[in-house]
């Protein structure tokens, strides 16, 4: 029965959106605009900064963001765009959306995100790099400082793609507050979900104002439509911005889970051998661990690879899933350029994100224990 299905991350609401979403319908803002948004990007501009230093504007994913991040840097055919090759497409296809060049970068092993190393070899290698484009994987922080020092000495602008770390921090500072612009996703199995939808933040408002008239089709500020740019139809809808002002009442409720989960794994594995972690390298470090996501060497521990766990556990009806492959790797990327020595290969081959959602039950992990240990003891 699919009610009894263990996902691998799937949407936890709390107590409040539904009383957001009946606000819209009582007020008829069933629109993009409305309330809803408003309170939305408040309280996400609030819970990455103290001190009003960013904003925030809702759209309806976090490619959409991305996307729109790009357009605002005026990215334009043969630009060429440096991006961590070990992602999801949704970090990398707007820069083909807008016939850039990618040219990818590979991981280093401590955080799994982007080599700092390669990013200079591509840095002193091309002339005409236009963004950097880091992501934190599975709530990890990227290294931002080593990467933050590139950025400033070679001048070029950091795109973040933070759509899984809302809630991370990288030396004490959220993740979404690094780059020139940042994105979020509200995906449905992201850490908070508003079904579908994203967010673009920036420190300078020009961006976001920016970023709102394209978001709405470009529209000019005449009674007639008048448009002189293309524009997108990217905004958040107010309904499911009621769901996301409901979600972030209960974002660091949802953190704190989903590292209690990382720990229950931890304790699990710990006497396993051939089973490694990523892992926060330093107190620097502080991820939400959106997904718990570990290695498993076959050689240390008699032959068990990533997919008889995956497999085992799929029997039982527990969805557990690969690691990103390496998107230089990807068909549709295929003749890309890529810088490194196949790190995030190497992580791909052997790797596996186990199940971690917040809604997780004691009964749920006595469940993928008990697969776990058979497969193990
Ligand atoms: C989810 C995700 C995105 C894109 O978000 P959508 O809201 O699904 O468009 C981008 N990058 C990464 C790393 C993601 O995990």
């Amino acid at each position: 029965m699919i009610n009894n299905r263990i996902w691998l991350s799937s949407p936890h609401m709390g107590s409040s959106e539904i009383k957001y979403v009946n606000d819209a319908f009582a007020s008829n803002w069933i629109a993009p605009l409305g309330q809803n948004v408003d309170n939305f990007e408040n309280l996400i501009s609030d819970y990455i900064s103290d001190e009003n230093h960013f904003h925030t504007i809702a759209l309806s994913s976090g490619t959409s963001a991305l996307h729109l991040a790009l357009k605002m840097l005026n990215i334009d055919k043969g630009d060429i765009i440096l991006i961590q090759s070990f992602t999801f497409c949704g970090t990398t296809n707007p820069a083909s959306y807008l016939n850039a060049e990618i040219v990818f970068i590979d991981s280093e092993l401590d955080t799994w995100n982007m080599c700092p190393i390669a990013l200079e070899t591509a840095l002193k290698r091309y002339k005409n790099v236009k963004a950097i484009i880091p992501v934190h994987l599975y709530g990890m922080p990227a290294k931002m400082d080593d990467i933050e020092f590139l950025a400033t000495k070679y001048n070029i602008p950091i795109i973040e793609d933070a759509a899984e770390a809302l809630g991370s921090k990288f030396q004490n500072k959220y993740c979404g507050t690094f780059g020139t612009m940042s994105a979020l996703s509200f995906n449905g199995n992201k850490i908070i979900t508003t079904s579908g939808g994203g967010a673009l933040i920036s420190k300078d408002i020009n961006y976001i104002n920016y970023a709102r008239f394209l978001s709405a089709q470009a529209r000019n500020n005449k009674p007639y439509y008048e448009h002189s740019e293309v524009g997108y139809n990217y905004r958040m809808s107010n309904v499911l911005a009621g769901i996301g002002c409901g979600q972030m009442e209960v974002l660091n409720l949802r953190i704190q889970k989903r590292r209690e989960n990382n720990f229950e794994y931890r304790n699990f594995f710990k006497n396993i051998p051939g089973i490694t972690f990523q892992t926060e390298l330093d107190d620097k470090f502080y991820s939400n661990y959106w997904l718990t996501s570990i290695l498993i060497d076959e050689k240390i521990n008699g032959g068990i690879t990533n997919e008889f766990i995956r497999n085992s556990l799929e029997k039982e009806n527990i969805e557990s899933r690969p690691l990103w492959k390496p998107m230089h790797t990807q068909p549709v990327y295929n003749g890309c350029k890529f810088i490194g020595s196949g790190v995030c290969e190497k992580l791909f081959e052997q790797g596996l994100c186990l199940p971690s959602g917040s809604n997780l039950s004691k009964d749920d992990f006595q469940k993928i224990f008990y697969v776990l240990d058979k497969i193990f003891k």
